[in-house]
Protein backbone atom coordinates (compact mmCIF):
# COMPACT_ATOMS: atom_id res chain seq x y z
CA UNK A 1 0.00 0.00 0.00
CA UNK A 2 1.40 3.76 -0.95
CA UNK A 3 0.34 6.55 1.97
CA UNK A 4 0.90 10.11 1.71
CA UNK A 5 2.36 11.04 5.11
CA UNK A 6 3.28 14.46 5.73
CA UNK A 7 6.08 15.15 8.59
CA UNK A 8 9.32 14.50 9.50
CA UNK A 9 11.17 11.09 8.05
CA UNK A 10 13.37 10.41 10.87
CA UNK A 11 9.83 9.72 13.40
CA UNK A 12 8.49 7.67 11.33
CA UNK A 13 8.06 3.54 12.87
CA UNK A 14 8.95 1.60 9.79
CA UNK A 15 11.87 -1.10 8.84
CA UNK A 16 13.40 1.62 7.08
CA UNK A 17 13.47 4.98 5.59
CA UNK A 18 15.50 6.29 2.82
CA UNK A 19 18.07 9.48 2.82
CA UNK A 20 18.49 11.80 0.09
CA UNK A 21 21.99 11.73 0.28
CA UNK A 22 25.64 12.91 -1.43
CA UNK A 23 27.76 10.90 -2.84
CA UNK A 24 29.94 11.16 0.28
CA UNK A 25 27.88 9.70 2.45
CA UNK A 26 28.97 12.26 5.16
CA UNK A 27 26.00 14.22 6.01
CA UNK A 28 24.72 16.95 4.70
CA UNK A 29 21.88 19.39 5.32
CA UNK A 30 18.29 18.80 4.75
CA UNK A 31 16.91 15.51 5.23
CA UNK A 32 20.52 13.92 5.04
CA UNK A 33 21.14 16.45 8.48
CA UNK A 34 18.14 15.42 9.92
CA UNK A 35 18.70 11.69 9.55
CA UNK A 36 22.33 11.68 10.98
CA UNK A 37 20.98 14.08 14.23
CA UNK A 38 18.17 11.50 14.83
CA UNK A 39 20.79 8.58 14.41
CA UNK A 40 23.37 9.71 16.15
CA UNK A 41 27.07 9.36 15.18
CA UNK A 42 27.48 5.78 14.95
CA UNK A 43 25.36 6.29 11.35
CA UNK A 44 28.73 8.09 10.51
CA UNK A 45 30.93 5.92 11.30
CA UNK A 46 28.79 2.87 9.50
CA UNK A 47 28.52 5.37 6.54
CA UNK A 48 32.46 6.08 6.56
CA UNK A 49 32.67 2.55 5.80
CA UNK A 50 30.74 2.26 3.07
CA UNK A 51 33.07 4.79 1.53
CA UNK A 52 30.69 6.77 -1.05
CA UNK A 53 27.71 6.00 -3.49
CA UNK A 54 27.42 7.04 -7.16
CA UNK A 55 24.63 9.12 -8.40
CA UNK A 56 21.24 7.02 -9.05
CA UNK A 57 22.43 3.95 -6.77
CA UNK A 58 22.22 3.21 -2.84
CA UNK A 59 23.48 1.79 -0.37
CA UNK A 60 22.14 0.50 3.25
CA UNK A 61 23.28 0.82 6.87
CA UNK A 62 21.72 0.29 10.28
CA UNK A 63 19.27 3.28 11.82
CA UNK A 64 20.88 3.47 14.98
CA UNK A 65 19.09 5.61 17.22
CA UNK A 66 16.16 6.02 14.91
CA UNK A 67 12.98 4.17 14.82
CA UNK A 68 13.62 2.52 11.53
CA UNK A 69 16.18 -0.59 11.69
CA UNK A 70 17.46 0.78 8.24
CA UNK A 71 18.50 3.77 6.55
CA UNK A 72 18.89 3.56 2.56
CA UNK A 73 21.23 6.24 1.45
CA UNK A 74 20.54 7.29 -2.06
CA UNK A 75 22.57 9.68 -4.38
CA UNK A 76 19.70 11.73 -6.18
CA UNK A 77 20.90 13.94 -9.47
CA UNK A 78 21.53 17.68 -9.16
CA UNK A 79 19.10 19.18 -11.49
CA UNK A 80 20.53 20.92 -14.56
CA UNK A 81 17.47 21.61 -16.82
CA UNK A 82 17.04 17.73 -17.68
CA UNK A 83 19.05 17.14 -20.01
CA UNK A 84 21.52 15.39 -18.48
CA UNK A 85 19.75 12.20 -17.56
CA UNK A 86 18.14 13.25 -14.15
CA UNK A 87 14.77 12.07 -14.75
CA UNK A 88 16.37 8.01 -15.38
CA UNK A 89 18.98 9.16 -12.63
CA UNK A 90 15.98 9.52 -10.35
CA UNK A 91 14.39 6.89 -11.16
CA UNK A 92 16.68 4.61 -10.74
CA UNK A 93 17.30 5.98 -7.11
CA UNK A 94 13.84 4.47 -5.85
CA UNK A 95 14.47 1.54 -7.97
CA UNK A 96 17.96 0.48 -6.77
CA UNK A 97 16.42 1.23 -3.06
CA UNK A 98 13.50 -0.92 -3.45
CA UNK A 99 16.41 -3.51 -4.75
CA UNK A 100 18.42 -3.32 -1.62
CA UNK A 101 15.39 -3.52 0.79
CA UNK A 102 14.35 -6.56 -1.19
CA UNK A 103 17.70 -8.25 -0.84
CA UNK A 104 18.00 -7.60 2.95
CA UNK A 105 14.97 -9.57 2.91
CA UNK A 106 13.85 -7.64 6.55
CA UNK A 107 12.45 -4.54 5.16
CA UNK A 108 8.35 -5.00 4.84
CA UNK A 109 7.82 -0.97 4.81
CA UNK A 110 9.57 1.52 3.43
CA UNK A 111 9.40 5.65 3.85
CA UNK A 112 10.97 7.88 1.17
CA UNK A 113 11.65 11.49 1.58
CA UNK A 114 11.30 13.46 -1.98
CA UNK A 115 14.67 12.52 -3.41
CA UNK A 116 16.73 15.68 -5.56
CA UNK A 117 13.57 17.92 -4.62
CA UNK A 118 15.59 20.64 -2.14
CA UNK A 119 18.83 21.42 -2.93
CA UNK A 120 19.34 19.59 -5.35
CA UNK A 121 16.61 21.57 -7.31
CA UNK A 122 14.65 18.78 -9.28
CA UNK A 123 11.29 20.09 -10.25
CA UNK A 124 8.83 19.05 -7.61
CA UNK A 125 5.73 17.76 -9.77
CA UNK A 126 8.18 15.87 -12.31
CA UNK A 127 9.70 14.30 -9.03
CA UNK A 128 6.46 13.10 -7.51
CA UNK A 129 5.16 11.43 -10.60
CA UNK A 130 8.89 9.37 -10.87
CA UNK A 131 8.47 7.95 -7.33
CA UNK A 132 5.14 7.47 -7.45
CA UNK A 133 5.36 5.48 -10.94
CA UNK A 134 8.34 3.33 -8.91
CA UNK A 135 6.35 2.86 -5.91
CA UNK A 136 3.56 1.21 -7.56
CA UNK A 137 5.93 -1.21 -9.52
CA UNK A 138 6.80 -2.15 -6.12
CA UNK A 139 3.98 -2.01 -4.07
CA UNK A 140 2.99 -5.24 -4.12
CA UNK A 141 5.91 -6.70 -2.52
CA UNK A 142 5.83 -4.63 0.75
CA UNK A 143 3.50 -4.15 3.29
CA UNK A 144 3.78 -0.26 3.26
CA UNK A 145 5.10 2.58 1.19
CA UNK A 146 5.29 6.14 2.16
CA UNK A 147 5.54 9.00 0.31
CA UNK A 148 7.06 11.33 3.47
CA UNK A 149 6.08 15.05 2.61
CA UNK A 150 8.04 17.67 4.51
CA UNK A 151 5.50 20.48 3.89
CA UNK A 152 1.93 21.03 2.59
CA UNK A 153 2.54 21.96 -0.76
CA UNK A 154 4.43 18.53 -1.44
CA UNK A 155 1.78 16.69 0.28
CA UNK A 156 -0.82 18.46 -1.90
CA UNK A 157 1.14 17.32 -4.77
CA UNK A 158 1.70 14.20 -4.34
CA UNK A 159 -2.35 13.21 -3.48
CA UNK A 160 -2.76 15.41 -6.42
CA UNK A 161 -0.62 12.95 -8.12
CA UNK A 162 -1.61 10.37 -6.76
CA UNK A 163 -5.73 10.38 -7.33
CA UNK A 164 -4.80 11.21 -11.20
CA UNK A 165 -4.62 7.11 -11.61
P1 LIG B 1 18.33 16.93 -2.05
O1 LIG B 1 19.74 17.41 -1.85
O2 LIG B 1 18.26 15.51 -2.57
O3 LIG B 1 17.49 17.90 -2.82
P2 LIG B 1 17.16 17.83 0.49
O4 LIG B 1 17.38 17.25 1.83
O5 LIG B 1 17.63 19.22 0.25
O6 LIG B 1 17.77 16.79 -0.56
O7 LIG B 1 15.61 17.79 0.17
C1 LIG B 1 14.93 16.61 -0.20
C2 LIG B 1 13.51 16.68 0.29
O8 LIG B 1 13.46 16.33 1.68
C3 LIG B 1 12.85 18.06 0.20
O9 LIG B 1 11.55 17.91 -0.34
C4 LIG B 1 12.81 18.53 1.65
O10 LIG B 1 11.69 19.37 1.88
C5 LIG B 1 12.63 17.22 2.37
N1 LIG B 1 13.00 17.17 3.81
C6 LIG B 1 13.86 17.93 4.49
N2 LIG B 1 13.93 17.54 5.78
C7 LIG B 1 13.09 16.48 5.91
C8 LIG B 1 12.68 15.64 6.98
N3 LIG B 1 13.19 15.77 8.21
N4 LIG B 1 11.78 14.65 6.73
C9 LIG B 1 11.27 14.49 5.48
N5 LIG B 1 11.61 15.24 4.43
C10 LIG B 1 12.50 16.24 4.64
Amino acid sequence: MIEVVRGDITTLQVDAIVNAANSSLLGGGGVDGAIHRAAGPRLLEACRRVGGCPVGKSRITGGFDLPANWVIHTVGPVWQGGECDEPELLSACYRNSFELALQNGKIASIAFPGISTGVYGYPKRDAAIRALTEMRRYDSRFERIIACCFGAQDEEIYKEEMSRR
